[in-house]
């Protein structure tokens, strides 16, 4: 079970799992998406990772005597629920309230799974409210659903929701910042990917920030019409880029680069949801000194780059050449 759920879910089970390790986990999660897309299986992980005494790799072994009663739905502080007939009923939460409480050692951890939480009566659901308000001892709540739509929203307010259908973007901006990314580059870096493995490829050893710099620097010379961006290219940008991946995505951060500036160039008010927010400054500053006709000119040039590395031509002579166009664009 816990190979599957890491196959369906890797994402998510993998965030989960580091936040269970530092301790991180909120009070209340709905976990939303497709019925079957893993959120009670992804669930009882996260409270086997809480109970499992035989922890490997970070993840729980499905062995321990722990595991077992997870998996059985009898441990007594895992407590899972779901309708009982049409309706999950206040008396059902109440009766989780009562058990908790009275089993609590103080800082005790607890897990309580509620599925097909949309079917919970109002009265359930205030009661639930209250718990999630003021939890007794440590205490996480999961509540499953297929359709959000149809919870309070005073309830969807205070869980954090994750998406199973997508990989969920808090989460992902929680691990990025586990991993050290600055707010600056944090929204950049998702508009280029949801996979969590390649940006942590991409942020070791600052090489996303060394690329992003480069090319903020390659752009300011180049709307400058100063040449040292020709040997940028080469001795800076080209031995950052050792594969077709990496050059793709220079490429890509070229264009978003270009697209910032058309943008603030047509509402100076955009400057503060730009992508590229590590060049603000230069992006601001190119915005206001040139004109929109040297501007298409030059994304004109930049986009006709795909088609020629699709034909194999090498990257660099592709930047070289495009950078010595582009400068004539600009030469004063
Ligand atoms: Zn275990």
């Amino acid at each position: 079970m816990i190979e599957e759920i890491s196959k369906t879910q890797p994402e998510i089970v993998k965030q989960f799992m580091e936040i269970v390790q530092q301790k991180h986990l909120s009070h209340a999660y709905l976990f939303t998406g497709e019925v079957g897309a893993g959120e009670l299986e992804v669930a009882m992980l996260i409270a086997m990772r809480l109970f499992c005494t035989n922890v490997i790799d970070n993840r729980p072994c499905g062995e321990c005597t722990e595991c077992r009663r997870i998996l059985a739905r009898e441990h007594p502080d895992v407590v899972m629920t779901k309708p009982d007939g049409l309706s999950i009923k206040v008396d059902q939460i109440r009766h989780i309230k009562a058990e908790f409480s009275t089993s609590a050692v103080e800082g005790s951890q607890k897990v309580f799974i509620i599925e097909n939480a949309e079917k919970m009566t109002v009265g359930a659901a205030n009661s639930l409210l209250k718990f999630i308000e003021e939890p007794i001892g440590t205490v996480t709540t999961f509540l499953i659903s297929p359709e959000k739509q149809l919870i309070l929203p005073t309830i969807v307010s205070r869980t954090q929701v994750v998406d199973f259908n997508g990989v969920d973007n808090q989460l992902l901006i929680q691990s990025l910042t586990n991993l050290g990314v600055p707010p600056s580059q944090r929204d950049l870096l998702l508009s280029l990917t949801n996979s969590l493995p390649q940006i942590e490829e991409w942020v070791q050893d600052d090489w996303f920030y060394k690329l992003s710099n480069q090319l903020i620097k390659w752009f300011e010379y180049l709307t400058a019409g100063n040449k040292l961006a020709l040997p940028i290219v080469q001795m800076e940008i080209m031995p950052l880029l050792t594969n077709r991946t990496q050059q793709r995505l220079a490429l890509d951060l070229i264009v978003t680069i270009w697209q910032d500036t058309l943008l603030c160039k047509y509402n100076s008010a955009a400057l503060d949801s730009i992508r590229f927010q590590s060049a603000k400054p230069v992006i601001s500053k190119v915005a206001s000194q040139i004109t929109t006709s040297q501007l298409l000119a030059a994304i004109d040039e930049l986009l006709t780059i795909n088609a020629a590395l699709d034909v194999n031509v090498g990257f660099q002579n592709i930047l070289e050449a495009k950078t010595l166009k582009i400068l004539t664009l600009f030469s004063k």
